[in-house]
């Protein structure tokens, strides 16, 4: 069994949690401002790069996807942080391993549960 998570980790983590949180809601606007430009674009380029553009904005729609989920996932650990849920798994209930929630701060599940 996992031993439980301290203060001072939750804290570390919880900083990291709202580091990256800052990053990839930057990275959002990013992508919306680097979007409009692309379109604008569109109006007056030729068939391939058009072909180009429309591969392009998939893939950036897919990063978006992904950025959002994790934003979602931040947020809930935020959550689980602020009410002291923090650290322990959502399915078992025992403690999350610190050397999990290091690699990802987001973990709402023990390695037993998420295997
Ligand atoms: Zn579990």
């Amino acid at each position: 069994m996992a031993e439980e998570v301290s203060a001072a980790q939750i804290e570390a983590l919880n900083r990291r949690l709202l580091n990256r949180q800052a990053e990839l809601k930057a990275l959002d606007r990013e992508a919306a401002s680097w979007r409009d430009t692309v379109e604008l674009d569109q109006q007056s380029v030729g068939r391939l790069s058009r072909m180009d553009a429309m591969q392009q904005q998939e893939m950036a729609q897919a990063d978006a996807r992904r950025r959002t989920s994790d934003i979602a996932r931040i947020e809930m650990a935020l959550n689980r942080i602020t009410q002291g849920e923090y650290g322990w798994c959502a399915a078992c209930g025992e403690p999350i391993a610190y050397k999990r929630l290091e690699i990802d701060p987001a973990a709402a599940l023990c390695i037993g549960c998420a295997a």
